[in-house]
């Protein structure tokens, strides 16, 4: 191991990479194929930064515009690397790429003169460059899977191509990776009813900013976003996928008591490129909303940046998380952290952050009635919406903090890396 590499007080490597071929920690967030995984590498690599790790967190190059390195904080840098072409390629046709992106990142290391003894590897297709990795030094893997292929492709009409080699992976993954983290108890089941009963498995959560979420009280954000103060206010943001469940909060919204009242409104948010695969799914909810005669009560802002977030959450009554399926849902505890409860498809990790009747509802996906019965509730009843929001923010401060799941990644990688240092 080189001089270069840092080296805590106690003699233990401190630098670490984050690897997300797919989902670039330094791009904004919201459009197509930008979601929750860019949102988890970014956070966790800068609150790891922040308590005193190296963090390098590794992406492939997908404009040529882009800069080959962004530096976030001290100690936390993206870089990205060349694996097939500069420009956008879906998720379900990278993998003939990564060959070069391990010889891009072995090429790396050469030339900086430090090798990494821990990668934290997320979604299967970095899995593979960790694995591959293994055969050229040695190294500790973590991974996080952000989404499961066998959950998935139950879920959806069209298997692709690339499916079968991808559910190897996922399995040899488990049983070889030095420890996965899994973000709920409901993920580490599946892992286990899917994939298989080897390999080692922690759950840490997924987290987020409690200083920024909550900061702004509901009557301060609806003057902030000129929404009336007496608006009944029904708030999704995430990717337009179908599997995301717009389709049934655009139904349930439509057969609310409350449809007649003008100040009901419906805040569908999230980006799109034009033309982008996310596009024709946006057009599709479009499409609903007209037909249901919906338009005057719906807005579709676009992709919210970072800075206006928090006021979206806190001026919504509540925030509702109609998924197909959801491994964790960043989007839920965002909402929670606000104050805001949430009504969310009784599936994966949504069944871990939301507790029913305590910080919000779970209703079945895909049932348009249980949902549309949940938001009137909240809708209705102002006092019980403060009591679940107080309740939904509690949990958060004491489960979901970046800072606390940087904690536990922290202490999982120096575990790992004792075996590393003399
Ligand atoms: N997001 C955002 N702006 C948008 C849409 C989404 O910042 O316009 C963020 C959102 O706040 C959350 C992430 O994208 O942090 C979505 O993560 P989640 O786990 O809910 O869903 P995923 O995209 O992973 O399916």
């Amino acid at each position: 191991m080189s001089s270069s590499s840092p080296i805590s007080p106690h003699g233990q490597q401190t630098r670490v990479a984050l690897i997300s071929v797919h989902g670039d920690p330094a791009v904004e967030i919201g459009a197509e194929e930008a979601g929750g995984q860019n949102v988890y590498v970014r956070q966790v690599g800068e609150a790891l930064a922040r308590l005193g790790w190296q963090v390098d967190m590794f992406t492939r190059k997908a404009n040529p515009l882009q800069a080959e390195q962004v530096q976030h904080c001290p100690g936390c840098r993206t870089i990205r690397l060349t694996s097939g072409p500069a420009e956008f390629v879906s998720r379900d046709e990278i993998f003939d790429y990564l060959p070069q992106f391990v010889s891009e990142l072995l090429a790396f290391q050469q030339r900086e003169g430090f090798q990494y003894p821990l990668v934290h590897t997320n979604y299967w297709l970095s899995s593979w460059v960790g694995m591959e990795l293994k055969n050229h030094q040695p190294l500790a893997q973590m991974h996080t899977y952000h989404s499961l292929g066998a959950v998935k492709y139950a879920n959806v009409p069209n298997i692709p191509a690339i499916a079968t080699t991808r559910l190897e992976i996922e399995k040899t993954c488990l049983e070889t990776a030095d420890c996965i983290v899994a973000t709920s108890p409901q993920e580490e089941a599946h892992m286990r009813s899917h994939l298989s009963s080897l390999g080692n498995i922690q759950i840490i959560p997924c987290g987020t900013d409690i200083d920024r979420y909550g900061a702004i009280t509901r009557t301060a954000a609806r003057q902030k976003l000129r929404i009336p103060q007496d608006a009944k206010v029904v708030f999704y943001i995430g990717r337009f996928d179908p599997r995301k469940g717009i389709e049934t909060l655009v139904r349930a919204v439509a057969q609310s008591q409350f449809r007649a009242d003008d100040n009901l409104q419906l805040i569908i948010g999230g980006g799109s490129r034009p033309g982008g695969k996310d596009g024709l799914e946006r057009d599709r909810i479009e499409g609903i909303v007209q037909d249901l005669d919906l338009a005057n009560h719906t807005q579709f802002p676009g992709r919210i940046s970072n800075d206006a977030l928090p006021d979206y959450y806190a001026a919504a009554d509540v925030c509702v998380v109609p998924s197909h399926y959801e491994p964790f849902g960043l989007v839920t505890i965002e909402a929670m952290a606000s104050r805001t409860p949430v009504i969310a498809s009784d599936v994966g990790g949504l069944q871990f952050t939301v507790l029913p009747h305590e910080t919000g509802l779970l209703v079945p996906p895909k049932d348009v009635a249980g949902f549309s019965r949940a938001i009137d509730q909240v809708l209705a009843d102002p006092p019980l919406r403060d009591q679940w929001g107080q309740a939904a923010r509690k949990r958060v401060e004491t489960t979901f903090s970046w800072q606390g799941v940087a904690q536990q990644l922290g202490q999982l990688y120096s575990d790992h890396l004792r075996q590393f240092t003399p």
